[in-house]
């Protein structure tokens, strides 16, 4: 059994997370199974990585009518055809549409780009339980990232205002712990992005004009082990603010550049 198990999870919800651990992971990818009240079939919601165990683990939990993919990064998507055969060949591997309506299920599929342009949540309903999984658009602590090549910052700033539109939902993100209200996870993110762009905004007047030397300004006690995340972070905040400021006609210090 590779999986551990949250406690405070509603019955339909079974966590099994991956062993793979790191700095960008948290404690491994969290690999979700659903499965309504008696109902045969479940759905599982980002295998994870080529990792046989764990994939053993979620396979034991079959029969499954669809895996669900929140985005294409390795560590959630990695196992998928692994996994698929696993299970005899037949269960659909389903990263976009507008809705599925079977098993006791609804699932809304919510197009929340940022993190990838790829990324996409999911709002379960179960009864009168739902809950929304995150994949890496929010994770269950510390800030995700706006990743090369196709993140994008302003769209995941727009992400998270959709998100917030969903107050005392139960969050299941892709790493990390559960959290019991997206919404709340959202504001404070917003929050969070708008504190960093005030920063990178500082960081430019006082001449920074590459990712490197933005970092080295906002982020000086960093862990060597992430700062490429940092790099990737601060490339998106420069990119979301020089286009806003070409879209204003003004430089980053709101003044006319001569
Ligand atoms: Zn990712």
């Amino acid at each position: 059994m590779g999986g551990a198990v949250l406690d405070g999870l509603p019955g339909w919800v079974t966590l099994l997370r991956a062993p793979n651990p790191g700095p960008m992971t948290l404690d491994g990818t969290n690999t979700w199974v659903l499965r309504a009240p008696g109902e045969e079939l479940g759905f599982v919601i980002d295998p994870g990585p080529l990792d046989e165990g764990h994939l053993s683990a979620v396979a034991e939990l079959a029969p499954f009518r669809a895996i669900l993919v929140t985005h294409g990064h390795r560590d959630h998507i990695e196992g998928a055809p692994r996994l698929a055969q696993m299970l005899g060949g037949d269960v659909p591997v389903v990263a976009a549409g507008p809705e599925i309506k079977s098993d006791g299920l609804r699932i809304t599929i919510l197009d929340t780009p940022g993190h990838t342009g790829d990324s996409v949540c999911f709002l379960v309903e179960c009864g009168n339980d739902r809950a929304m999984f995150t994949g890496d658009t929010i994770l269950g602590r510390g800030s995700t990232v706006v990743a090369a090549p196709d993140g994008d910052l302003g769209a995941y700033l727009q992400s998270l205002e959709i998100l917030n539109a969903f107050p005392r939902v139960l969050m299941l993100p892709g790493h990390g712990p559960a959290q019991p209200d997206v919404s709340a996870m959202a504001r404070f993110y917003l929050e969070h992005r708008r504190e960093r762009l005030a920063q990178v905004t500082a960081a430019m007047e006082q001449g920074a004009d590459t990712p490197d030397e933005v970092v080295d300004l906002v982020y000086p006690d960093i862990d060597p082990a992430v700062r490429f995340a940092a790099i990737f972070s601060a490339k998106a905040q420069l990119d979301y603010l020089r286009h806003k400021n070409r879209e204003s006609g003004t430089g980053a210090d709101g003044l006319d550049r001569l």
